[in-house]
């Protein structure tokens, strides 16, 4: 229920800083691209950028580029480019969405940054740890540029992890090393590495922090912020700007907390989002939420990007556990859990899977789990069919009845 004190407000100012900062970024690596006065990355959004950042690279992250083209909707034109070369319409959206704004070379840089294309990598990083898509991916890229491929291939639905398992990738990460110093020309420099893997730490501490300001009553954020306010959580993480960025963050949001401002007005319910965004619809969702007086409080997608795991002392250990733990890594009890647990800390009344078509491997909901959720928290949940970025898959209409009727359900049982 909303607070006396609360007063409804949309826009964080931190936003200003935020975009300064993926300017920056992007910038800087279009700068390098064109110079080669340093050596770029390209790297998976959950893979070994410690190590990369460590080395003296700059990193590029495709999947961030990915959802760039689902937010401004250029993913729905790219997509057939891949189809027409073989990649199927099943598989996922980022990769058809990135492959194919590549081919037919138009990217969202250009609008949002001027900028004609995406760095060129002088080598390609993959973590098996999401999905294999990446590596499918990743490896198109490198056939493209003649560039190299390294890559590290993750246990998968995995319960309780075994060391053997955090051994094997913490082996895995390390003997990349030799091939990145080829790239590079340099030996990694222990004292870097474990600098970054610091900051890296930092970063997510921060991170995680901003997202649990949630657990206040009304939230001063939703999901749908948080999706664009991680952007420096996937593509700064191990930089000082990004530590910089969310201590700025977090002290807003505590201000906005102490003063009961949120985002939506008028609470009455709060929800949790399970699956991938859908970019395209981030707005119009945002808005259909607000306007039932329902927070999107939290979610699996957010909260990925925290590795407190990471320790400078045991970089290569605590790179392999953090990258090893993740949610989308293990199985089905574990997931349950955790849901469960985020359920105590931000007193979620309903769920929402979101149930993405060419994502398997982040549609948690295909096979029992929202029914036994359900039972278990004695709460509702709501499968939304649709997408990450094949907006070909989302049906807006249907969407839209099914959340009206899932609220009016909502508002019986209160
Ligand atoms: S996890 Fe899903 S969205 Fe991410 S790269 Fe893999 S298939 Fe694509």
């Amino acid at each position: 229920m909303p607070g006396e004190t609360e007063r409804p407000q949309r826009d964080l100012r931190s936003t200003a800083k935020l975009k300064q900062l993926m300017a920056g970024h992007f910038h800087e690596l279009a700068d390098a691209s064109m110079t080669g006065v340093r050596k770029i990355a390209w790297c998976t959004s959950v893979g070994p950028v410690e190590l990369l950042r460590g080395m003296g690279f700059l990193v590029y992250f495709p999947e961030n580029h990915a959802a760039m083209l689902g937010a401004s909707r250029m993913a729905v034109e790219s997509i057939p480019h891949a189809n027409a070369i073989g990649y199927s319409p099943d598989i996922c959206s980022y990769l058809t969405s990135d492959i194919g704004s590549f081919l037919r070379k138009k990217t969202p840089l250009t609008a949002a940054y001027q900028i004609a294309s995406v760095p060129r990598p002088d080598v390609l990083v993959f973590n098996t740890n999401q999905c294999r898509d990446v590596k499918d991916w990743f490896a198109w890229y490198a056939r493209e540029f003649q560039s190299p491929l390294l890559g590290i291939h993750t246990h998968r639905e995995l319960g309780e992890i075994r060391e053997y398992q955090v051994s094997d990738i913490a082996r895995q990460i390390e003997e990349m090393v030799p091939a990145l110093e080829e790239v590079t020309g340099e030996k990694l420099r222990r004292d870097r590495l474990e600098e970054v893997v610091s900051l890296s730490r930092d970063t997510s501490l921060l991170w995680k922090a901003c997202l649990e300001m949630n657990a206040s009553f009304p939230a001063p954020w939703t999901f749908f912020d948080a999706t664009i306010h991680m952007g420096p959580a996937v593509v700064a993480r191990g930089t000082r700007e990004s530590v910089g960025y969310y201590e700025a963050l977090l002290e807003e949001l505590q201000e906005r907390a102490a003063a009961g401002i949120a985002t939506v007005t008028g609470e009455r319910h709060r929800l949790y989002w399970e699956g991938m965004p859908i970019w395209g619809k981030l707005r119009s969702l945002s808005e259909q939420f607000s306007a039932l007086n329902a927070s999107v409080v939290a979610s699996t997608y957010c909260n990925s990007w925290i590795f407190d795991q990471l320790d400078p002392a045991d970089p290569f250990e605590s790179m392999a556990r953090a990258y090893t733990e993740l949610f989308i890594v293990r199985d089905e009890a574990y997931k349950e859990q955790y849901i469960s647990r985020c359920r105590d800390f931000y007193q979620f009344d309903g769920i929402l899977f979101h149930d993405a078509k060419t994502c398997p491997n982040n549609s948690n909901n295909r096979y029992g789990m929202p029914e036994r959720l359900m039972k278990r928290l004695g709460i509702p949940a709501l499968t939304i069919n649709g997408d990450l970025n094949d907006l070909r898959c989302y049906s807006e209409e249907q969407a839209r009845t099914n959340i009206e009727a899932f609220m009016e359900q909502l508002e019986e049982a209160t």
